[in-house]
C-alpha cells in the first residue's frame, strides 16, 4: 500500500516577510486541481487566516478535506525551525496553541485533530500540550528521504500507553539545516528544481522505507503559485522562480504518482487511524 498525504500549509503570503494573503485567491484552482486526482488532502491553517476567511476555510471542508492547525498567526514555536526565525517566549507557547485550537474549532464546528508547527519549528516539549488540546498527529519534523532514517511516521510516546496512538508524521521536504539543496516532496523544490528532481527525490523515499507500506508526504502553500509575487525577497530565502508553471508541474508530479504507484490519498486524521504505527515507537 503506497499512502500519499497531501498537505498545504494555508497561511499569510510568504512568512515572515509578507503580510498579505494574495495565496488565498488559488484556493479553487488548488481545490480542482486536487479534485481531479481525487486527492484528499491536510489544510493546516493559521487560525488567524481562518478568521479572515471563514468562507474559504467551509469550502475547503466541503470539498472534503481536513483543516488542521498551523499556529495563530504563523509564531515559531521553538529555535529548530527552518529560517533561523526567533521563537515566540516559551511561556506563550501554551496560550499561542490554546487560542489558535480554540478559533478554528468555532470556525470549522469541530476541534482540529492535526497540527503543523510553523517554519516546521518541531519541538517534542510541544507534544504533551497537543495531546491536552485534543490532537492525534503532528506533522512538523522534517524528514529529508536523501539524508534522514526517520521518514516513516511513528508513535513518540513508548511508556504512556494511551497516548501511543498520538502518531508523528514526518514531513518529506528537501530543507536542510546544512544550507545543502537536496529536493523533497514540495512545491518549493517542484518550483526551484523541477519535476525530474521530485520524482527522483519520491523513488528514493519509497524504495528507503523497505516495507509493505510506504508513505509519502508531500507538502505546499499556496503562495509559491502566486505567479509575480509583489513582496520582496529581501533575505534572499526563496528565489522567485517559476511559480507560474507549478500548477503543471503538481498536476505532472500527481501524474507520476499515479502511475507508478496507485497511491491511497488519506487526509491525516483518516491516515492516522488507518496505520499500525505501534512497530514503530520512539522515546521522548
Ligand atoms: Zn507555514
Amino acid at each position: 500500500m503506497n499512502y500519499l498525504l497531501f498537505t498545504i500549509d494555508f497561511e499569510p503570503d510568504y512568512p515572515p516577510m509578507g503580510n498579505t494573503f494574495l495565496g488565498i485567491e488559488e484556493t479553487s484552482k488548488i481545490l480542482g486541481l486536487l479534485a481531479s486526482w481525487s486527492i484528499r488532502a491536510t489544510f493546516f491553517v493559521t487560525a488567524q487566516l481562518a478568521q479572515k476567511f471563514p468562507d474559504v476555510i467551509q469550502t475547503i471542508q466541503n470539498a472534503g478535506h481536513e483543516i488542521g492547525c498551523h499556529g495563530w498567526r504563523h509564531e515559531a514555536l521553538s529555535k529548530n525551525g527552518v529560517l533561523g526565525i526567533t521563537a515566540i517566549p516559551r511561556a506563550m507557547v501554551k496560550p499561542t496553541i490554546t487560542q489558535a485550537t480554540d478559533i478554528l474549532t468555532a470556525i470549522c464546528g469541530s476541534s482540529p485533530k492535526s497540527f503543523r508547527a510553523p517554519y516546521y519549528s518541531y519541538s517534542h516539549k510541544i507534544l504533551p500540550l497537543l495531546v491536552m488540546l485534543g490532537y492525534v498527529v503532528d506533522s512538523s519534523r522534517l524528514a529529508n528521504p536523501y539524508l534522514s532514517n526517520s521518514v516513516l511516521p511513528y508513535a513518540p510516546f513508548t511508556l504512556q500507553g494511551d497516548q501511543r496512538y498520538f502518531l508523528e508524521v514526518p514531513v518529506h521536504s528537501g530543507t536542510t539545516n546544512e544550507g545543502i539543496n537536496y529536493s523533497g516532496l514540495c512545491s518549493y523544490s517542484l518550483r526551484l528544481a523541477g519535476l525530474e528532481a521530485v520524482q527522483s527525490a519520491t523513488l528514493k523515499l519509497i524504495r528507503k522505507q523497505e516495507n509493505e507500506h510506504s508513505v509519502s508526504v508531500f507538502s505546499c502553500h499556496p503562495w509559491e503559485f502566486v505567479a509575480n509575487p509583489p513582496w520582496k525577497d529581501t533575505q534572499n530565502i526563496f528565489i522567485w522562480k517559476d511559480s507560474d508553471k507549478l500548477y503543471q508541474r503538481l498536476n505532472d508530479y500527481l501524474k507520476f504518482m499515479s502511475a507508478n504507484f496507485h497511491p491511497i490519498s488519506l487526509t491525516m486524521c483518516q491516515f492516522q487511524q488507518n496505520w499500525k504505527f505501534s512497530s514503530y515507537p520512539e522515546s521522548l
